[in-house]
């Protein structure tokens, strides 16, 4: 494989036993844990000047503090997001000031694809000829995308309220689309019988490949070099499986570790009313989850009721001081055509869960008049511009 210098293994986070990444592929060979990438951090010689002496064009930009090289990623130049300024969003939140990271200027249109560059990479890398995965519907588009560019096949589970982009793009970047009466949950059953029944299948699916994780690090170290290495006090992010947050958490240490920064945001996961997990425990002080019995919400890419990594969300939420907020879909998308409105910003019906949960937060006086927020557009309104204007046509305009 061609790792990168730093690059150690894949550690448990259950059991904590660490494996070779050329022979443990997915989940851990002893208890079936989640894997999570490790380096040699003292081995590395970085400094700001390392990272802002190179053209802010890609996350690979990062590369010694991912397993690849950037010379062997299956990449699209995807990362490399702008920043942008909220000032009137700043202002009726009461805080200093507001960013939207905008992950809708992705390959893809949204952050999928920062997880699926690294996750391809790896199927590459161990001669896979055959991706698959369950999706709400951006991830597995975004797998198809980058499946499509390395020659791979690729098998796609959408749940048939997936929205139509999603459907449409798989079939045009020549995926394998199965559509599954149903939910998130249907389509990972039927995706769990075909990979049954194909052994040479590789996944590519939420916290199954080590991988996802690890390339939503970049989020955060590209905010935080925006901000001129000043760590924002709070990151609002709409949250589904947690793939992002548990990045961007580790990511913040990361910085911290070495030196670059000296502290770590507060995370907060938003989640919708109809799909509240995570919310829940981290209100009932748990350590893990239970799954949510009914869940109904619009926010496709976050009505996960089951999150697997939800010991490792409410771990981030809670060591960097942060929390979780739960808002309606109505909030949820008027807060995305008020943004929209107001700064210009095209925020996805799902991503606006982070705009909504932010003023909630606000309003709870959970931030201070001087903080720097920033709300996660985790991908582009263009995926479901109907939803939105819908919500306008619910309230007669
Ligand atoms: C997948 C997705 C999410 C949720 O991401 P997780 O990292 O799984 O929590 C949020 N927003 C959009 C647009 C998504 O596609
Ligand atoms: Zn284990």
């Amino acid at each position: 494989m061609e790792t990168t210098p730093a690059f150690e293994g894949l550690r448990c986070v259950d059991c904590e036993e660490t494996f070779d990444p050329d022979e443990a592929t997915h989940r851990c060979p002893d208890c079936d844990g989640i894997l999570d990438p490790t380096y040699d951090y003292d081995a590395l010689d970085v400094t700001r000047e390392t990272f802002e002496s190179r053209r802010f064009d890609s996350m690979w930009r990062y590369e010694e503090l991912l397993p690849f090289t950037r010379d062997s990623a299956v990449s699209m130049n995807e990362g490399g997001t702008p920043l942008v300024e909220c000032p009137k969003l700043a202002d009726e939140m009461g805080v200093g000031e507001v960013y939207i990271k905008d992950e809708g200027r992705n390959p893809t249109g949204t952050f999928k694809d920062r997880g699926q560059t690294v996750a391809v990479t790896a199927a590459v890398q161990h001669g896979a000829e055959e991706v698959a995965l369950n999706s709400a519907g951006n991830a597995g588009q975004a797998a198809a995308a980058y499946a499509g560019r390395a020659d791979l096949h690729s098998h796609v589970f959408l749940p048939s309220r997936a929205g139509f982009t999603n459907k449409a793009m798989v079939n045009v970047h020549g995926g394998d689309m199965n559509i599954v009466e149903g939910r998130i949950g249907d389509a990972g059953a039927a995706y769990a019988d075909a990979m049954d029944e194909h052994d040479d299948w590789y996944s590519v699916k939420t916290f199954v490949t080590p991988y996802r994780h690890e390339g939503k690090k970049t989020m955060l170290y590209e905010t935080v070099e925006q901000l001129d290495w000043e760590v924002p006090d709070a990151v609002v992010y709409p949250t589904g499986g947690g793939v992002g947050l548990v990045g961007m958490h580790k990511a913040a240490e990361e910085f911290r570790d070495l030196g670059l920064t000296d502290e770590l945001p507060a995370m907060y996961a938003a989640q919708a009313e109809g799909c509240a997990p995570v919310v829940r425990a981290f209100e009932e002080g748990r350590d893990v989850h239970e799954p949510w019995d009914a869940p109904d919400t619009i926010c496709g890419g976050i009505e996960i009721p089951d999150p697997g990594a939800s010991p490792m969300i409410l771990d981030a939420l809670r060591e960097s001081d942060g929390g979780a907020v739960a808002t309606s879909d109505d909030d949820i998308l008027e807060a995305a055509a008020v943004v929209a409105k107001r700064e210009g910003v095209e925020m996805g019906a799902t991503c606006a869960a982070a705009a909504s949960g932010a003023w909630e937060l606000s309003e709870q006086g959970e931030f201070g008049e001087d903080d720097t927020v920033v709300l996660l557009n985790t991908g582009s309104a263009n995926k479901d511009a109907d939803v939105i204007r819908s919500h306008l046509m619910s309230k007669g305009i």
